[in-house]
């Protein structure tokens, strides 16, 4: 598996706007925010893309979702609304090769997403 910068902010090498964090997730302010609140939600395990989740990770991954909701709550926007989105390979725009779940809240959503 290869080095992305998300390994280097998982070991705190490089700075980041920690919003949650346990032995298995980190979750921080994406450093180019598309809506007011626009955290990244990431397994702290190198998994690069969706394509490569497997059985054993389901709980792991479902925990993404426990701490998606979770923010949620913290921000006050659980009853008006977020978005989650899970970028996988070229045709989605993934840039950074470390499963991310892209949770985005604050303003109106547009469907369908560009
Ligand atoms: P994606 O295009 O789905 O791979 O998303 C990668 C996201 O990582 C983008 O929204 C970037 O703005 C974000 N990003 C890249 N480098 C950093 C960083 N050092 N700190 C926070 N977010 C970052």
């Amino acid at each position: 598996m290869s080095e992305t910068i998300f390994d280097k902010i998982i070991r705190k090498e490089i700075p980041s706007q920690i919003e949650y964090e346990d032995e298995e997730i980190l979750a921080f302010k994406d450093i180019e925010p598309k809506a007011p609140f626009h955290v990244l939600i990431i397994p702290k395990k190198d998994i690069p893309t969706v394509n490569d989740i497997t059985e054993a990770d389901a709980e792991l991954v479902g925990k993404i979702f426990i701490v998606a909701a979770k923010l949620a709550k913290k921000y006050g926007i659980d009853e008006k609304g977020y978005r989650l989105v899970f970028n996988c390979n070229e045709d989605a725009g993934q840039t950074v090769f470390h499963l991310h779940c892209h949770f985005m809240g604050g303003r109106k959503m547009l469907w369908p997403a560009g």
